[in-house]
């Protein structure tokens, strides 16, 4: 069984990422996708509402498996037999980052990761984008599933306008 992760904080999960899932799921036996649950990264959603929304959004996609880890990547991927993590380019920025967490993992533990590019039509998109826009109340509807619209929408209403 061909398997691979896809990890990320999915804070809340867009149409980008989820661009990448359905992507690696057409190249793999089954993806999982992981919420990254740091302690020290407290972010817009709890780990079980990120969890939740992705499992809404890829609910058609029969071989991706929603997961949650903490502490190394590397050590998820061994205990859960795992060899190999995507991660998406969007920008050359984006690289600089990635190149170096990905030499480090193949050191640290031999696991391999894979680059895809991200789909022009989101390579512009990211998880604090949606979260600023959507706390002015701006229009999020092409950027994210209509789940995870309503769920922003609710988020920014309980947390009033100092959101
Ligand atoms: P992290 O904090 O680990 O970068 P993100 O949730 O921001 O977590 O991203 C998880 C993965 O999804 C990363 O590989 C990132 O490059 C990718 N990703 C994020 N936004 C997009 C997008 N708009 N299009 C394609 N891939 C994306």
């Amino acid at each position: 069984m061909r398997r691979v992760v896809c990890p990320g904080s999915f804070d809340p999960v867009t149409n980008g990422h989820i661009d990448i899932i359905g992507r690696a799921a057409r190249q793999y036996d089954e993806v999982v996708a992981a919420v990254l649950t740091n302690v020290n990264k407290r972010g817009l959603f709890t780990v079980e509402e990120k969890t939740a929304m992705l499992r809404e959004c890829t609910a058609d996609m029969g071989n991706v498996v929603i997961s949650q880890f903490n502490g190394l990547l590397v050590d998820f991927c061994r205990d859960n037999g795992i060899g190999s993590i995507i991660r998406s380019l969007r920008s050359v920025s984006d690289f600089d980052y990635e190149l170096q967490i990905a030499q480090m993992n193949y050191r640290l533990a031999g696991v391999e990761t894979l680059f895809m590019t991200a789909n022009p039509q989101y390579s512009f998109l990211s998880s604090s984008l949606v979260r600023e826009i959507a706390q002015y109340g701006g229009d999020v509807s092409s950027l994210v599933t209509p789940n995870v619209e309503q769920r922003l929408r609710e988020k920014y209403k309980t947390r009033g306008e100092d959101g």
